[in-house]
């Protein structure tokens, strides 16, 4: 059994969250940097303890989100989200 290809995942991964701009704003606003160099998140905090030094920042959340709004901004934009009522 081959491994998956983890660039091709990732990629593939962010092209699909990139028509959801709310969603990749919303991870963008949260998945910052601490002052200790960490993600300052609480889902990317110590399990358990509620610490956030734990995973160094960018995180692979933040950065999925940053390669969603490349994505978008290099142009798959077209492919707009269905916005219903006004
Ligand atoms: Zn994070």
């Amino acid at each position: 059994m081959t491994d998956p290809d983890a660039g091709a995942l990732f990629r593939g991964f962010a092209e699909q969250l990139s028509p959801f701009l709310a969603t990749w704003q919303d991870l963008i606003r949260s998945h910052t940097r601490s002052g200790s160099g960490h993600c300052a998140a609480p889902e990317c905090a110590r399990p358990g303890y509620g610490s956030h030094d734990f995973i160094p920042y960018p995180c692979g959340v933040r950065a999925v989100a940053e390669a969603a709004r490349a994505h978008h901004s290099a142009g798959c934009g077209e492919r707009r989200v269905a916005v219903s009522g006004g």
